[in-house]
This record gives structure tokens, C-alpha cells and sequence, in this order.
């Protein structure tokens, strides 16, 4: 028997029966599958490469407001350190769990891999509902989560940034929690935090900036011009207010664009400057915006447009919905905002996916930049951030399409297919350590 028939037998199981919106790990371990037998990946690295390396989970308990002690759960995955220490935001939602933050993880290590930056992969998380919480409560949530995983941060271990629900202040908070235990003040724990606090020119609008410089280079290449086409955005957060913002500049005209609270369309193209200004001063909701017709986060996606930026969340492009799009190029900001089923429709209909590990991957980038210039202790100004920003996601993007050219796959198998060899490769030459 060849060592190709012993890697089917052991490694391409059967695939479980996947329902459409499934477990998001399962979502990247399809995909994994996929890129894995292009690469006739070994057996064994295959095993090695889709398990996380640490899974951590701890209960948080936080004084409340009213005085009464609530329990909280709260994980950190490390993926993988192959390439380096790991990097990773951290979610506070009601729903996070830990399969969902395995997946995240594991998205970390291919995406620091796709765009060359020496880290490896982690994702964190905390089961609560931010929106309920006093800003006391969630400073505390914060420091004692913090504390907790004081043996896992670290800048040569493990870095956090923000995610969903987490911003400059609960990094500035955590910086400062890691930094009394540590004894001594330690900036690059942490990346997102704030200017004043060692954080980098340009990494608020990074993961925007990002995903504009990887949507223009995927027009080019379809001969679409910024000047002629249209765009829509799903979720106006740091990543789709950003995108949707620089796209705008670019001469793209955002015909909608869409947050909780619901879509907003206007045929003439939107003032996102002005919807920026109008979400700042609501609580960070369009709710009631005026120059703009109200419609459903179903019509948003299904919209006639050359461009769909989903930047929200997950499982926004299934098999539902698929059939229904009707852009020619999907960037996706969010992570994992498509279902693998939803992949082989649009596939077939010929839209062009800019995978989330490509797509997304400015704000991780900039995080390498804003832990580079912690430890050097010098900082660049937001033109040569930016400047060397647009140069790595250009030279992903061109190395990720063609990848998938030369393998006649989808860019989000390119992208996969390039990041699992990048770590397969280095933890080829480190060995498995006995
Ligand atoms: P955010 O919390 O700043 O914004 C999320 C936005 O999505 C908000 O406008 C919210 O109202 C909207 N939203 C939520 N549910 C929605 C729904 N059902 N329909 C329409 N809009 C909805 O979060 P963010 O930092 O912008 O992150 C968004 C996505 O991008 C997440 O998947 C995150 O993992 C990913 N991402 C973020 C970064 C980063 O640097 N912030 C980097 C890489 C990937």
C-alpha cells in the first residue's frame, strides 16, 4: 500500500454530513481537507496541523454593579505557534463558544501565514453580552480574564488585539492588568490599544484599509473601475465603516450598507462620511438614518452590485442565499461569513470570493507592525504604515490568485493551500519534538 492510500484511509474520512450553517470548525476543516489533498499533505501533519495546540477556558468572576457576584466563562485557543507566537483578537458575545473560537484560530494561523507575518494563530473569547454591562463591569471582566490567562500572554507567547465587541480600551485594560503582574509595563502584549499607549498609526482603519486594497486588486483583474462600479457593505463596525469609507474614496459608489439595526440604500450612493459621523453620535447605530431607504439585511446581500462586502459576522452567504447574489466579486471583511456549501454555489456561478483570510488580514498585519515598533521602541507615521500595508496585501493577494490558477481552484483554496504549506513547511524543518 503507498503512503498516499494509508493517507486516504486515515485522513480522508468520509466527510460528516455537513448541514449548511454548520460548526465553524467544521467549515475550516472542510476547506482544510481541500487544500490538504492538493498539497498531498502527510498524514500525520495533517492530525498535527488541524488540532489546536491549547484550549483554555476559565470562569471569570465579576463583582456587579448591584454588588452580586456573576460567573462568567471565558477561552483562549492557541492554534499554533509553528511560525511564531501566537496572534489573535478577543470576542465578547452572548453566543461565543469554544468550537466557534477554535475555528477563529485556526483562521489566524492560515492568515498570518497568507500575508508573511511571523505569527502563529489564536482567538479568544468571553459568554456575555456587552451591551448589558456597565463600563465598571466590563473593566473588571476584563482585568480578572486578564489575570487569569496571565501564564498564556504574552509578546513572545500569546498577543490578544480586538474583535468583536473589544476596543482600544478593554486592550489599554488588559495592557495594564498583564503589566502589574508583569512588574514592569509591557505595550507589546497587546496590539489595538490606543495611540497614547503604544498602539500604531493606522491600525484602527487597517483590517477597512485592507480589505479596499484587496477588492481593488480583485476589480483589476476582472477590469472593473473603481470609478463604475457599485458596492454594498454588509455591517458598518471598525471593518465595514472603513471599507465602505476608502472604497467611497477610491470613486466607488456604496449603494448600501447595513448594521443591527438594519440596511440602508440610496441608488445615488450614500454619504458614508456622513453615516460615519450619524453611527458616532446614535450609540454606534444607523438607526434612523434620513438620506437613505430602509431594507432588509436579505435584500442587502441579494443587491445588483459589482462588489459584496460582508463585514459583520459569520454564516451570512449560505445555501439560502447563494443562488441569490448578484455581485461578481464577495471581500469578505468578516471571518467565515460564507458557508463551504454557499462556496461551490458561487463557484459555479463564477463570483469571485476573496477569501477572509486574505481579505481581513490588514488588521493583523498592522498588529505586526504596532508589536514590531513596541519592541524596537520607534514608531513609523500612518504613511509608511500604510504604504508597507498596501504592499503585503498586494503581494498576498497576487501570490494567493495565483495559486489558485495554477491549482484551477478558488482563491479561497489558493489562500489555504499557500498558508497550510507556509506552516507545514516550518514545522517540517522544526520536527516533532519528543
Ligand atoms: P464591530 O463590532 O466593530 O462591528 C460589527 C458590525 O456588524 C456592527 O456594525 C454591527 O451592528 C453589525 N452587525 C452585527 N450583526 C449584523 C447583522 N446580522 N446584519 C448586519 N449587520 C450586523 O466588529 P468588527 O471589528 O468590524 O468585526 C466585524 C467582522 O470582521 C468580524 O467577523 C471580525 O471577526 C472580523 N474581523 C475584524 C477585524 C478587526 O480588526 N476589527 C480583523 C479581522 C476580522
Amino acid at each position: 500500500m503507498s503512503s498516499k492510500d494509508v493517507y486516504k484511509r486515515s485522513v480522508y474520512r468520509e466527510p460528516a454530513p455537513v448541514l449548511d450553517q454548520d460548526n465553524p470548525f467544521q467549515a475550516m476543516v472542510e476547506r482544510f481537507d481541500v487544500a490538504a489533498r492538493i498539497l498531498e499533505l502527510d498524514p500525520g501533519f495533517y492530525e498535527y496541523l488541524v488540532t489546536p495546540a491549547k484550549i483554555h477556558i476559565v470562569g471569570i468572576p465579576v463583582v456587579m454593579d448591584t454588588g452580586k457576584i456573576k460567573m462568567f466563562e471565558g477561552y483562549r485557543v492557541i492554534h499554533s505557534e509553528i511560525l511564531g507566537p501566537s496572534k489573535g483578537g478577543i470576542r465578547y458575545a452572548p453566543d461565543v463558544n469554544v468550537e466557534e473560537v477554535k475555528a477563529l484560530a485556526a483562521w489566524m494561523t492560515w492568515k498570518c501565514a497568507v500575508v508573511d507575518v511571523p505569527f502563529g494563530g489564536a482567538k479568544g473569547g468571553i459568554v456575555c453580552n456587552p451591551r448589558e454591562m456597565s463600563p465598571g463591569e466590563l473593566e473588571r471582566l476584563t482585568r480578572r480574564y486578564t489575570a487569569n490567562m496571565m501564564d498564556v500572554f504574552g509578546p513572545e507567547r500569546d498577543i490578544p488585539a480586538p474583535d468583536m465587541n473589544t476596543n482600544e480600551q478593554i486592550m489599554a485594560w488588559i495592557l495594564d492588568t498583564y503589566s502589574m503582574h508583569a512588574r514592569r509595563t509591557e505595550t507589546a502584549v497587546v496590539t489595538g490599544k490606543p495611540i497614547l499607549l503604544g498602539g500604531s498609526a493606522g491600525r484602527r482603519e487597517a483590517t477597512g484599509r485592507g480589505v479596499m486594497t484587496v477588492t481593488l486588486a480583485a476589480m483589476e483583474r476582472l477590469g472593473l473601475r473603481a470609478s463604475e462600479s457599485t458596492v454594498a457593505v454588509q455591517g458598518f463596525g471598525n471593518v465595514g465603516s472603513v471599507a465602505a469609507d476608502l472604497l467611497a474614496k477610491q470613486g466607488c459608489r456604496i449603494l448600501a450598507v447595513s448594521d443591527v439595526s438594519g440596511g440602508y440604500y440610496n441608488a445615488n450612493g450614500l454619504d458614508i462620511q456622513a453615516m460615519i459621523a450619524y453611527s458616532a453620535s446614535h450609540g454606534n447605530s444607523l438607526e434612523g438614518y434620513p438620506d437613505a431607504e430602509p431594507i432588509s439585511n436579505d435584500e442587502l446581500l441579494s443587491l445588483d452590485v459589482d462588489v459584496l462586502a460582508p463585514c459583520a459576522k459569520e454564516d451570512q452567504v449560505t445555501l439560502k442565499n447563494a443562488d441569490k447574489i448578484h455581485a461578481k466579486i464577495i471581500s469578505e471583511g468578516a471571518n467565515g461569513p460564507t458557508t463551504p456549501k454557499a462556496d461551490a454555489v458561487l463557484a459555479d456561478r463564477g463570483v469571485l470570493v476573496i477569501p477572509d483570510i486574505l481579505a481581513n488580514a490588514g488588521g493583523v498585519t498592522v498588529s505586526y507592525f504596532e508589536w514590531v515598533q513596541d519592541r524596537q521602541g520607534y514608531f513609523w507615521t500612518e504613511d509608511r504604515v500604510n504604504r508597507r500595508l498596501d504592499r503585503m496585501m498586494h503581494a498576498a493577494f497576487d501570490s494567493v490568485f495565483e495559486t489558485a490558477q495554477k491549482h484551477d481552484t478558488t482563491l479561497r483554496i489558493g489562500a489555504y493551500v499557500r498558508g497550510i504549506s507556509k506552516v507545514a513547511g516550518a514545522l517540517k524543518i522544526r520536527g516533532i519534538y519528543a
